[in-house]
């Protein structure tokens, strides 16, 4: 490779670290062990398997048998949600709480459920990409079996007032989940402070491995299962357990929750540096509340543009971003959560996410800002759109 690769897609996914690379290997190797087992072998991995979920309890501040390990975020979410639902069916409750800015995992599972008799209510996240407390507390009814809303979104960085939303569910009873895949390992997440019935968490989105994460569940509320088959997990996922895995997530979020003041604060430096960077170009926008964000999240938005073709010209140039989320990349519809916060089509079709990691230095962010200029001149040169907005044809939606 003769050019360097400047990486800025960390929500989409994170390069594994080497703490979490040489966690993993000698449950790739030597210990092999199925946990089940009895003997030696078995037993060993089953001591590990029991270490990292003790790891992982402790950074999210619950009990170890309130952690059962999945294959991810996606599958996590799907769990807690449908779990929720068809037990709060049973009693008769069958309306949900939710917002319009969730990731597919919680939207489509949503989705799904409407088809089986389910009333959604999806509240609105206003223009600054934050739903209120007190929107979640109207939205709440007697027949409300669930509520589940983002901790902090995977475009757009914002994040919700989760211990609020988590105390009016307490209050009211109503079951509590929050996808804090973009999260944890990021912000603070504490499920006892933050009143959390059920999270999800995914290893690869803080330089763990994928095809693992965590479901946390509140000891005392029913869980379904959500793949069936044998005992692990303590009867409520099926399937051997994926041992290495489990290991290297713990390794990985024992060390992004060990250095992350340190790194928020040096994120936050890099990202508000890119973020006046990239706003002096003319007609652009910032996504997202500016300070209730991730610390690594950039969103913006370029009047006259189109989210691909900066992607694509960014890339020549060795630099890694997004137009939104991953899942949406292979579709034309724009993202549902730039729709959500009140953009139109064109303005939505013409953004920018660059999601940063503590690996990331100052001359990357300032080859950044050199590079994003010089590529939005060269997509508004090709484009009518910018044109009619030029001669006044269009108004512009964004100020100069
Ligand atoms: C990445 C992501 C997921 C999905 O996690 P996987 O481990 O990839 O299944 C779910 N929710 C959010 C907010 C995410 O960013």
């Amino acid at each position: 490779m003769t050019k360097k690769t400047i990486y800025v897609d960390n929500a989409a996914t994170t390069a594994m670290s080497d703490i979490a690379i040489s966690a993993m290997t000698p449950y790739l190797k030597e210990v092999y062990g199925n946990p089940s087992s009895l003997h030696t072998v078995g037993q060993i991995a089953k001591e590990a398997l029991d270490g990292a979920r003790a790891k992982i309890a402790k950074c999210l501040n619950c009990d170890p048998k309130e952690i059962y390990f999945t294959s991810g975020g996606s599958e996590a979410d799907n769990q807690a949600i449908r779990s929720a639902a068809v037990n709060g069916a049973k009693k008769g409750k069958k309306h949900i709480v939710s917002t319009a800015f969730e990731h597919h995992a919680v939207l489509h599972t949503l989705k799904k459920l409407e088809k089986e008799g389910f009333e959604v209510t999806y509240l609105d996240v206003h223009a600054n990409g934050i739903v209120t407390a007190d929107e979640v507390a109207s939205a709440i009814r007697p027949d409300t079996a669930l509520v589940t809303v983002m901790y902090a979104n995977n475009e757009i960085g914002t994040i919700q007032p989760i211990s609020e939303i988590g105390a009016v569910c307490k209050q009211k009873g109503v079951v509590f989940h929050t996808d804090a895949v973009q999260a944890v390992g990021h912000i603070p997440v504490d499920v006892k402070a933050d009143n959390i019935d059920m999270l999800s968490v995914s290893a690869h989105k803080f330089h763990g491995p994928k095809g693992v994460g965590v479901l946390y569940c509140r000891r005392g509320l029913p869980l379904n299962t959500f793949i069936d088959g044998g005992m692990q997990e303590r009867g409520k996922r099926a399937g051997t357990e994926n041992i290495a895995g489990a290991v290297s997530m713990a390794a990985a979020l024992e060390y992004a929750c060990e250095n992350m003041q340190k790194n928020s604060k040096k994120l936050i430096k890099l990202r508000d540096r890119l973020i006046d960077g990239l706003l002096k170009i003319p007609y652009s926008r910032l996504n997202g509340d500016k300070t209730k964000r991730l610390p690594n999240n950039v969103n913006i938005s370029f009047e006259g543009t189109e989210g691909e073709s900066l992607l694509l010209l960014l890339d020549a140039k060795g630099i890694c971003a997004s137009s939104g989320s991953a899942c949406t990349t292979a579709s034309l519809e724009p993202s549902h959560v730039l729709l959500s916060i009140g953009l139109p089509h064109e303005i939505a079709h013409g953004s920018l996410r660059l999601t940063l990691s503590a690996e990331n230095t100052e001359d990357e962010i300032d080859y950044i800002i050199k590079e994003v200029p010089e590529v939005v001149d060269r997509v508004r040169g090709i484009s009518s759109f910018w044109d009619d907005l030029q001669s006044g044809k269009i108004k512009h939606f964004i100020e100069k």
